[in-house]
């Protein structure tokens, strides 16, 4: 019998992650036999235990939180993206051996948008909230995307405006004070990169970055989605959505990447939705 490809999740804390399950779901829709676990590990062991994967017989590993840095600098090879950004979410083994870095975490969240919810945001006014690196990678999507102009508030400015400097596109971007923000708006789309709920911290937003016509995202998923989806409906925004479909599909991709096969990101969206608490 062959043994079964072996791929994982690193994180720290990682129980919470869907993406072992996301992987079960696409191997059943694929017929691909494989392993893939949620592994453990405190950031002075990642490196360590990354190497020790991907040597034993590990084919490629999704990295979450803290290791995105750790992970872009272990590896041999950099996809432009991952160059861009300087961090990377996923690592895949090269035949000859090289460890391969890439970020999808930006262009999951542009799948998500164009094609499940049939927003685009070329030529749209955006408000980015966050520059972690979450953040980072929407906003380099973004403007690579077209959008027209590119407001970023993030409660620690000083990060805001390194960013800005990060993705250098004059004219199209400026970053503006987090109490500034009563002052700012409306935007086409509102994008919540911050890590505010998970913190079960309140987000202090005013209703001016929101209009009748604007479309709110927020890259948390299930509860941690809710006070910014609720913000957005009270304010009076045109649509709101969690970021589970963006989850899904940078999961889709990774797959694509080790196995050739591009698994029914909608179908196992709404598997995974059924699974989890709203
Ligand atoms: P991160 O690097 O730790 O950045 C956290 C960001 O949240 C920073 O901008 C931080 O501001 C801000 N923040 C934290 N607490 C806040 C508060 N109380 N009020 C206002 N701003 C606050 O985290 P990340 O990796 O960017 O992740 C951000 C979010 O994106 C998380 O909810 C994560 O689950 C989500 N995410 C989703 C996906 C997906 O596939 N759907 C993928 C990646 C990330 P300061 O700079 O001031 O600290």
């Amino acid at each position: 019998m062959i043994p079964a490809s072996r791929y994982a999740v690193f994180g720290h804390p990682i129980a919470h992650s869907l993406s072992p399950r996301l992987h079960a779901l696409f191997a059943a829709q694929t017929g691909i036999a494989l392993e893939y676990t949620a592994i453990d590990a405190a950031p002075d062991d990642f490196e360590r235990a990354i190497r020790g994967f991907l040597a034993h017989g590990g084919r490629g590993a999704n990295v979450t939180l803290p290791h995105k840095a750790t992970a872009f600098a272990l590896a041999h090879v950099h996809t432009t993206t991952a160059q861009g950004l300087g961090v990377a979410n996923v690592l895949t083994v090269l035949p000859d051996g090289r460890i391969e870095a890439d970020s999808n975490d930006g262009a999951g969240m542009l799948a998500d948008m164009r094609g499940r919810l049939g927003f685009d945001p070329s030529g749209r006014d955006v408000l980015l909230l966050g520059a972690g690196g979450a953040g980072r990678a929407a906003a380099f999507a973004l403007l690579d995307a077209g959008a027209r102009s590119l407001t970023i508030a993030n409660r620690t400015h000083e990060r805001a405006q390194a960013l800005a400097v990060a993705l250098s596109a004059p004219g199209r971007l400026r970053t503006v004070e987090w109490a500034a923000l009563d002052h700012c708006g409306p935007f086409d789309l509102v994008v919540n990169a911050t890590s505010a709920a998970l913190q079960h911290a309140a987000l202090a937003l005013p209703s001016s970055p929101a209009a009748t016509h604007t479309f709110a995202y927020d890259l948390g998923y299930g509860r941690a989605a809710r006070p910014f989806v609720e913000w957005a409906l009270d304010a009076g925004c045109a649509t709101a959505s969690d970021g589970l479909g963006m989850l899904v599909e940078t999961a889709v991709a990774s797959f694509e990447r080790w196995h050739g096969v591009r698994p029914d990101a909608g179908a196992a969206l709404k598997a995974i939705r059924a699974g989890i608490r709203p």
